[in-house]
């Protein structure tokens, strides 16, 4: 999903939480979860394209451009089930600022999970170390294909 969306709806989820919790300070950790964990596509962007670091590239290369490898480390869904287990299971770490910012992490996935075309597997780390992290992997079948086409198109 595109970040100005990640913004709107993590405005929109931090009030929620600022409503349920009574805590500014849980629902700045919210937002600033649900926006900056795309922080890590830094990272498979430089690994793929170290000479074009560009912001306006940057931002289309995840939308239409074909990756070769895509790591988004912070993308993943294992981290959810052990933040949750920590949540559940650790009674001083259930703080508001430690729920704002594993609600603002889980919304951030989900929303990615269901807007995003990619495989239906792609935000599972274990998927994605399976596959070498491999960006065919990670798009899926069709949008691999779709992409390769406009990369045709473009050249
Ligand atoms: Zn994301």
């Amino acid at each position: 999903m595109q970040l100005s969306k990640h913004v709107v709806a993590s405005v929109f989820i931090s009030a929620l939480v600022w409503w349920w919790l009574r805590s500014s300070a849980a629902a700045l950790a919210c937002f600033l979860m649900g926006v900056f964990i795309d922080l890590d596509h830094i990272v498979d962007y430089l690994y793929n394209s170290p000479r074009h670091l560009r912001a306006r590239r940057f931002f289309t290369a995840f939308e239409f451009e074909v990756l070769e490898n895509i790591f988004v480390f912070l993308h993943s869904w294992e981290f959810a089930l052990v933040w949750l287990a920590l949540l559940l299971c650790v009674p001083g770490i259930r703080q508001p600022v430690a729920l704002g910012l594993f609600i603002g992490f889980v919304t951030h996935l989900g929303l990615d999970n269901l807007f995003n075309r990619h495989a239906r597997w792609a935000y599972f780390l274990f998927y994605r170390l399976r596959y070498g992290f491999a960006g065919k992997y990670f798009y899926g079948p069709r949008e691999y294909r779709q992409r390769l086409k406009r990369a045709r198109r473009r050249s």
